[in-house]
């Protein structure tokens, strides 16, 4: 079995101005094409070959063209899903009332982008959800993720944060916080509750 590209929910301009078109075609079309193919080849053969892209993540990070690629594959994958255009303004149902009990929506923001930004090199910032339902904020490096055992944060991931330079750098150029600062006018909160609640 091989994995195949997700549709893309939205056209290449619908985050516009907040993501251009430009670096959502490459973004979506190479980048993460890239890390399907190269996952593929790398599971081709192996143990790994007909499991969920789930467990491929949580069991193949041993193998570095596994975690690199499976891990790319799936950031992705969800990253696109939680974002919509014009965002849904604020968390909604359970999700909300696990980050008012984190401190709220204010502090989320502010932890998140602090996370984002101080993320050196290419990496992701995360919210997740820790196994009492209580949810965490963090950030990994290069495609690491929460459900890896030695991701430097652990948890099941509902928002994530493209922070490499490939995710915004033709419209921001050094700019990150500024990238960061437009993401939360993008995220889709009912996806995020879904996420939390499946
Ligand atoms: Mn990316």
């Amino acid at each position: 079995m091989s994995f195949e590209l997700p549709k893309l929910g939205y056209a290449y301009d619908a985050l516009e101005p907040k993501i251009d078109a430009r670096t959502m075609e490459i973004h979506y079309t190479k980048h993460h094409q890239g890390y399907v193919n190269n996952l593929n080849a790398a599971i081709q053969g192996t143990d790994l070959d007909n499991k969920s892209l789930t467990d491929v993540v949580k069991e193949g990070s041993g193998n570095t063209a596994v975690r690199n690629n499976g891990g790319g594959a799936y950031n992705h994958a969800m990253f696109w899903e939680i974002m919509t255009p014009g965002g849904s303004s604020e968390p909604v149902g359970n999700v909300k009332a696990a980050i008012d009990n984190y401190g709220g929506y204010e502090k989320f923001k502010e932890d998140f982008a602090k996370a984002a930004q101080t993320r050196f090199g290419s990496g992701w910032a995360w919210l997740v959800k820790n196994s009492d339902g209580s949810v965490s904020v963090g950030s990994t490096a290069n495609q690491d993720n929460p459900l890896m055992p030695d991701a430097g944060i652990s948890g099941f991931p509902l928002v994530g944060l493209d922070v490499w330079e490939h995710a915004y750098y033709l419209k921001y150029q050094n700019k990150r916080p500024d990238y960061v600062g437009a993401f939360f006018d993008l995220i889709n909160w009912d996806k995020v509750e879904e996420r939390y609640n499946q």
